[in-house]
């Protein structure tokens, strides 16, 4: 059957969200994942990993010239980190919003950040800043056949179509 137009929008868009060692280490691993899933986006791909420096260093690859970026590549590869594909309609940009300013001080209650967490250098999640971040950082931290593809039962509810 022909997929309605929006359904298959929201299968396309795919955003890299990583809950760090901080968020792990303090328990917010439900928690996080419950907003995300509670908004309506499908999880594609989850698994625990502890990331070397040398890949941490990739994943922040743009912040290299950054004084806190050595810090941030230690403080990354410390531990484990959750790394997930979340997919949805807007789920890049809406899922930043989720996850609220990178400085928690300046991030709105009823965010991640803004409930969670206190100071920048320990802001216990990551997302993906756009389209094509997405990709990268999704291809960085996951072979293609690690990506689920099923129909979440949702999707209809979700999006109203179907
Ligand atoms: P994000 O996309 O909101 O995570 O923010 P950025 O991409 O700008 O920075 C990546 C991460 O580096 C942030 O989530 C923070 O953990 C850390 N970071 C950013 N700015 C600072 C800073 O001024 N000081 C420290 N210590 N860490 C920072
Ligand atoms: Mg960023």
């Amino acid at each position: 059957y022909m997929l309605h137009d929006q359904t298959q929008a929201a299968e396309l868009e795919r955003t890299f969200i990583a809950i760090k060692p901080d968020g792990v280490q303090r328990g917010l691993i439900a928690e996080i994942i419950s907003r995300f899933e509670q908004k309506g986006y499908k999880l594609v791909a989850i698994k625990l990993v502890v990331p070397s420096k040398e890949f941490a260093q990739k994943h922040y690859h743009d912040l290299s010239e950054r004084p806190f970026f050595n810090g941030l590549c230690d403080f990354l590869s410390s531990g484990p980190v959750l790394a997930m594909v979340w997919e949805g309609e807007g789920v890049i940009k809406y899922g930043r919003k989720l996850i609220g300013a990178t400085d928690p001080q300046k991030s709105e209650p009823g965010t991640i950040r803004g409930d969670l967490a206190v100071v920048v250098g320990r802001n216990i999640i990551h997302g993906s800043d756009g389209p094509e971040t997405a990709v990268d950082e999704i291809n960085l931290w996951f072979k293609p056949e690690e990506l689920v593809n099923y129909t979440s039962n949702a999707e209809k509810w979700v999006y109203g179509v179907n």
